[in-house]
């Protein structure tokens, strides 16, 4: 196979080789990656998101349970009652009763409004004379037109810094049932806004609540999506559009939505007890960043085991290819280069030659009688000598010279730089030595001579008529009585 197919046949293997491993380990990788975030989409839906809204949920329940039933209480309470139908004449004993309560069961504020003389009552004192032309007193005139008996209600606490309380507000009726006023308690709405926070710093989630419209009543510190604050409704909040397209009013169940390219998953939980929806939102992003950043050094490791596979591939090929080289160009017995081999040396050397007009000669050497050396001795001994002779041959050589095995016994030398004279000399010198050497084979000691033709490169001289001329000379050589070198006379 010529050297520049196996090459490119070399290229096609190790692209080949890259495309199978890439693409297999991106497969690989980007199944594993695509399953994982599915799961972890799933968990979020399934089980993380319901799980929050659960707690919250089952925290604000708790929280707010007990101080009903002590609203209801006090909204039965016969000395409240009896207290204010008598007239209201001594705030004193209300006022007492207040904290009592307030203290009693550790509410954060307790109340009257008497209908009658529409007087605030608090446990601290008297707070005030509520109006129907005040805007902070119109959730009394709500309470008092009400079917049900009871609202709750977050408000900020006018008797308290305004912090924000949840107020249950439960109906006072005579025995009769006429409405007389509103009594209950107010707690502060902290202990949710630190669950919030602590579940929104914990879980990397954002939790509020909003009305019936979507109006936010109840965020954690930080506020709700964006920052909005309290009575800011999700429909002002530009980059919440995605969102009120798929939920234009607020309604329990699972919805996920882009936000400015960021997926999120969302649960929406309607609390009946207060007449709010807890929305529970997490975005994919802070979720999907653990999976993606293992994809990464996943795709990382993948290039660098593809990369060390494929140089190490290409080592390997390239050894084998130079062993290729090396087998089809050299002689197996000699170690000498073989016809292939000599062409492409010589080839080089004679384009040199014609280059720089310099002298090129050519000698070729046949052993004499060799056939019958082999007859007497075997040709295990005629090999042995062969591969002597290459030996004595090479120890004679300059670095420059081309030696080659032509074939049988005949060998040729390509002599750079070297004209017939010098090239007389060094055949000479050849000849003698082969004739003075002994080669020795299991205790036999064998003897060879060998006869050479020589030839010098002349004009346009190719390499094959170098060659032919010197074989002419050779067969001279060998009608003249053979151990001899003769050369061969331009003709
Ligand atoms: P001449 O002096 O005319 O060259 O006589 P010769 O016997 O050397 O020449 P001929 O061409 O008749 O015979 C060459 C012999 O070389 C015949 C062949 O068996 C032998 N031969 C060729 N290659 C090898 C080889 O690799 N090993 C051995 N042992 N013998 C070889
Ligand atoms: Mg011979
Ligand atoms: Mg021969």
């Amino acid at each position: 196979m010529p050297l520049s197919t196996s090459r490119k046949a070399q290229i096609v293997l190790l692209l080949l080789l890259a495309v199978l491993l890439l693409g297999g380990f991106l497969a690989t990788s980007l199944v594993s990656y695509y399953a994982s975030r599915d799961s972890i989409r799933a968990q979020i839906v399934n089980t993380e998101l319901p799980l929050t809204s659960d707690n919250i949920y089952s925290e604000i329940q708790k929280d707010l349970i007990r101080p009903t039933q002590i609203a209801s209480m006090m909204s039965r309470d016969t000395f409240l009652r009896d207290w204010a139908l008598a007239g209201e004449t001594d705030s004193e004993p209300m006022i007492r009763y207040l904290r009592e309560i307030r203290e009693h069961y550790g509410t954060f504020t307790s109340f009257f409004i008497s209908e009658r003389s529409r007087t605030y009552y608090q446990a601290k004192g008297v707070l005030k004379q509520i109006s129907e032309s005040e805007p902070r007193d119109a959730w009394y005139f709500r309470v008092r037109g009400m079917t049900e008996p009871y609202e709750i209600n977050v408000d900020p606490d006018m008797a308290n810094d305004d912090r924000l309380t949840f107020f249950i507000n439960f109906k006072v009726s005579d025995y009769q049932g006429e409405f007389i006023g509103v009594t209950g308690v107010g707690l502060t709405v902290d202990a949710v806004v630190k669950l919030v926070d602590d579940y929104q710093r914990r879980y990397d989630r954002n939790i509020y609540f909003t009305d019936r419209h979507g109006r936010l009543v109840l965020t954690g510190a930080e506020g709700g999506p964006q920052g909005a604050r309290r009575g800011q409704a999700l429909s002002e909040i530009p980059a919440l559009a995605p969102l009120q397209a798929k939920l234009p009013q607020p309604k329990s169940g699972d919805f996920s939505y882009e936000e400015q390219d960021r997926g999120h998953f969302l649960n929406v939980r309607y609390i009946p007890e207060l007449d709010w929806y807890l929305f529970v939102d997490k975005h994919e992003e802070g979720a999907l960043a653990g999976i993606r950043h293992s994809l990464q050094l996943n795709l990382l490791i993948c290039a660098l085991i593809s990369a060390l596979v494929l140089f190490l591939v290409y080592l390997a090929t390239r050894r084998y290819q130079q062993h290729i080289v090396a087998l089809a160009t050299t002689d197996a017995l000699t170690g000498l280069p073989n016809r292939r081999g000599f062409d492409l040396l010589a080839n080089q050397a004679l384009q040199e030659a014609q280059r720089a007009q310099s002298p090129l000669s050519a000698l070729m050497i046949d052993l004499d009688h060799f056939k019958r050396l082999n007859d007497t001795h075997g040709h295990l001994a005629g090999d042995q000598v062969l591969h002597g002779f290459a030996e004595q041959l090479q120890g004679r050589l300059r670095q420059s010279d081309i030696i080659c095995r032509w074939g049988g016994e005949e060998f040729i030398l390509l002599l750079k730089d070297t004209d017939l004279a010098t090239a007389r000399q060094l055949a000479e010198k050849i000849r003698q030595q082969i004739e003075q050497a002994v080669f020795a084979f299991s205790g036999a000691e064998l003897r060879i001579t060998c006869s050479i033709g020589l030839a010098e490169r002349h004009g346009e001289d190719s390499l094959e008529r170098l060659i032919a001329r010197a074989d002419r000379a050779l067969y001279r050589a060998k009608q003249s009585g053979r151990n001899r070198s003769c050369e061969e006379s331009l003709a």
